[in-house]
C-alpha cells in the first residue's frame, strides 16, 4: 500500500470519457490507450492496480467528479486550461495537441471560413468546440457527446466537417481512409493529469511518475504504442 489517500484504498480510480481513441477505448472488454498505459506507471508506483470510471467529460473537466470522490485522477486527454485549474489541479504536461480538421476525402474545406454555411461537428465541452466558437463566424456548428458520434458524423456526410485534436484525428483517418485531416490551428495544447484541488501528495506521484517515464524510455516506448513512431 501507499501512504497516498485514494477513494478506494487499493485501486488508483480514475475517470475518463470513452472513447478517445488511441488515448482511451474499449477493446475486448478491456479499456486500453496512451492515457491508460501512463496512469498504470503512476499506480505501479503506489503499488495499487488501476480502475476506469467511464464519465461524461462535462464532470471531468469541471473538476466535478474529482470533488465528489468518484476518482482520484482524470484522464481524458484532457487540455490544460485557465478555466479548468480554478477547478482542479493539473499534473505537469504529459502530451502536445492542436485542434485539427477532419473532412471526407476530396471536399476541400481547409480552414473555419472555408465552413461558412456549412456544418462543422464538434465535440461537447471540449477546447475544439471553444476554438470553433470563437473562431468560427457564420459556421453552423453540431454538437455530439463523444468523439465516435463526431467522427460517425463526418463520415457518413451528417456534418461537412469535424474538429478534434490531431491526434485522434490522425489515428481516425488511418483506419477511415475515404477521410482526412485537412488542417491544423495551432492552438498549441498540452494535455494534463488531472487530482482534486490541493491533492499535491498525488499530483507529485504523477509527476514524479512522469519525470521517470521520460527518462528511463518508458513514455518513448507507450508513444510508440499507441502512435507507431
Ligand atoms: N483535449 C480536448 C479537451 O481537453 C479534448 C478532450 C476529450 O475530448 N477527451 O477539451
Amino acid at each position: 500500500g501507499s501512504e497516498i489517500s485514494l477513494v478506494k484504498s487499493d485501486k488508483l480510480t480514475t475517470c475518463t470519457h470513452l472513447p478517445y481513441e488511441p488515448f482511451q477505448v474499449k477493446k475486448g472488454g478491456e479499456v486500453v490507450g496512451f492515457d491508460v498505459d501512463v496512469v498504470d506507471l503512476v499506480a505501479k508506483k503506489l503499488d495499487v492496480k488501476q480502475e476506469i470510471v467511464d464519465t461524461p467529460f462535462e464532470g471531468i473537466q469541471t473538476g466535478e467528479d474529482l470533488n465528489a470522490g468518484k476518482c482520484d485522477v482524470a484522464a481524458a486527454g484532457m487540455t490544460i486550461t485557465d478555466v479548468r485549474d480554478e477547478n482542479l489541479d493539473f499534473s505537469k504536461p504529459y502530451f502536445e495537441a492542436t485542434q485539427a480538421l477532419l473532412t471526407k476525402k476530396g471536399k476541400g474545406y481547409k480552414t473555419l471560413a472555408d465552413l461558412k454555411g456549412k456544418k462543422l461537428g464538434v465535440q461537447q465541452g471540449t477546447t475544439g468546440a471553444e476554438y470553433a466558437k470563437e473562431q468560427g463566424k457564420g459556421v453552423e456548428t453540431v454538437q455530439f457527446e463523444d468523439l465516435a458520434l463526431l467522427l460517425t458524423a463526418v463520415k457518413t456526410g451528417q456534418v461537412d466537417a469535424g474538429i478534434n485534436d490531431n491526434g485522434v484525428l490522425y489515428d481516425y483517418v488511418k483506419g477511415n481512409p475515404d477521410t482526412e485531416v485537412t488542417a491544423e490551428f495551432d492552438t498549441g495544447e498540452q494535455y494534463g493529469i488531472g487530482v482534486k484541488t490541493g491533492n499535491d501528495a498525488l499530483r507529485k506521484e504523477i509527476d514524479a511518475a512522469l519525470d521517470k517515464a521520460k527518462s528511463d524510455g518508458s513514455y518513448d516506448r507507450i508513444y510508440k504504442k499507441w502512435f507507431g513512431k
